[in-house]
């Protein structure tokens, strides 16, 4: 599958990997936008957040779960984060495999859209 975030999951593409266990990743966002921009993954390939269903939907609690995680191992969790799902084109989504971002590190506005 012609997937960047599949071939990050299996080690093909060099990334920063700061978790991974046999359900989702989480790795530095190429392009940051903040001091701390990561980005966490399912391993299974769902390519949106509107592709969820039955059992799958679950993986968005794990994955707010390890951001939260994520969040306090990167010193963010105190002074507070963002974390973002784009879905779509309208929604602003580029790589068609489900990821969450998780910003934080400086005050972000607080414009949405
Ligand atoms: P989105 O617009 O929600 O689809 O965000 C996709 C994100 O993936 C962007 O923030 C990119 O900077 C990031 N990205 C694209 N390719 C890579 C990569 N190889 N390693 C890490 N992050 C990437």
């Amino acid at each position: 599958m012609d997937c960047i975030f599949c071939k990050i999951a299996a080690g093909e593409i060099p990334s920063d990997i700061l978790y991974r266990d046999d359900v989702v990743i989480a790795f530095r966002d190429i392009n940051p936008v903040a001091p701390t921009h990561l980005l966490i993954i399912p391993v299974k390939h769902i390519p949106a957040v509107t592709d969820l269903s039955g059992e799958d939907t679950s993986i968005i609690g794990y994955m707010v779960n390890v951001a939260n995680q994520l969040a306090k191992s990167e010193h963010v969790a105190a002074d507070g984060y963002r974390l973002v799902i784009n879905c779509g084109q309208y929604g602003g989504q580029l790589v068609p495999h489900l990821h969450m971002h998780l910003i934080g590190g400086r005050k972000l506005t607080n414009t949405i859209g």
